[in-house]
């Protein structure tokens, strides 16, 4: 299979999937239980997720695997099972894409943080070697560590990825919009500090997921561009900033009005367009639509 990053370079924009945790919410998921449990108890649910994102025309899904790393899996009592419920993961979404389209088996923040004193780079990069060796071996040709806030997190499983797989690598950190119209994440990374660091650490792919909606992701894509030219940018925007009414939570952008920011944002540098939160399959045969009229 070709790398995405080649794929980039040839000129292609490139669309991935949509949402996974709403979908699964969508699908049934209870509050309290562990999402990844579905790969090996409910695989059927998991892989028309994963159909759904192909059917609708993406390049590449992910893998329900956000919070299998063995720290989020622990508390669930799934913490001895990481390799086993992480290569479901990747089998499935492997099924549903076939040998042409890309699997990302997605990584996602462990909650301990380094400067809290929670744990060590070391102990970091072991639990996410653990995770990228489990997606790699159910048929992931890329892993995506996604919605990171912490810069030494996020370089400890780009490294971890990068030196003990040879899956491709693609880092996305979720930044906010401040009063000063700055991004940065929760711990204070801005896109240009990213770049330089998560590049260095061994990603092929870098950019932002989650956050406020779609239109944030252009100023975004515009920094990155301006402290890196060549890099390979991929945005999973959220449909919009998250909505609480009557106790549920509500992500107020239609496929339409994303779809309708999509030519700026690719404008602004980026080359791979995905979803995050709130994000369905309608959202990204949108996008695909946009894409393909280019
Ligand atoms: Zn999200």
């Amino acid at each position: 299979m070709k790398l995405i990053s080649d794929e980039i370079r040839s000129g292609k924009i490139l669309v991935s999937d949509g949402a996974w945790g709403t979908f699964l919410q969508q699908k049934g998921l209870q509050p309290g239980e562990c999402p990844e449990s579905w790969n090996l108890e409910r695989p059927d649910d998991v892989l028309d997720i994963a159909r759904s994102y192909v059917d609708a025309g993406a390049d590449m899904i992910e893998t329900n695997s956000f919070g299998g790393s063995s720290f989020k899996l622990a508390p669930y009592g799934f913490g001895d099972r990481v390799f086993e419920i992480n290569r479901a993961a990747a089998q499935i979404s492997r099924k549903a894409a076939g040998p042409d389209k890309h699997v990302l088996g997605s990584m996602g923040p462990t909650g301990k943080m380094i400067v809290m004193g929670d744990v060590t780079f070391e102990e970091l990069y072991a639990a996410f070697k653990e995770q990228a060796l489990a997606l790699e071996a159910g048929g992931a040709d890329a892993l995506v560590i996604e919605t990171m806030s912490d810069l030494e997190e996020a370089r400890a499983a780009v490294k971890a990825c990068a030196d003990n797989t040879s899956c491709e690598v693609i880092c996305t950190l979720t930044f906010e919009k401040s009063h000063e119209n700055t991004y940065h994440t929760m711990m204070g990374v801005t896109p240009a500090q990213m770049t330089a660091e998560i590049v260095n650490a061994g990603a092929s792919v870098i950019g932002a997921n989650c956050g406020n909606g779609i239109q944030n992701m252009i100023g975004i894509v515009k920094e990155i561009r301006s402290v890196n030219k060549q890099i390979p940018i991929l945005i999973h925007a959220n449909a919009g900033a998250p909505l609480y009414k009557d106790g549920r939570t509500l992500f107020p952008e239609s496929p339409e009005q994303m779809a309708g920011f999509v030519n700026e944002l690719v404008g602004a540098g980026a080359n791979i367009i995905g979803g995050c939160c709130g994000t369905t399959p309608e959202h990204i045969r949108q996008i695909v639509g946009i894409i393909r009229k280019k």
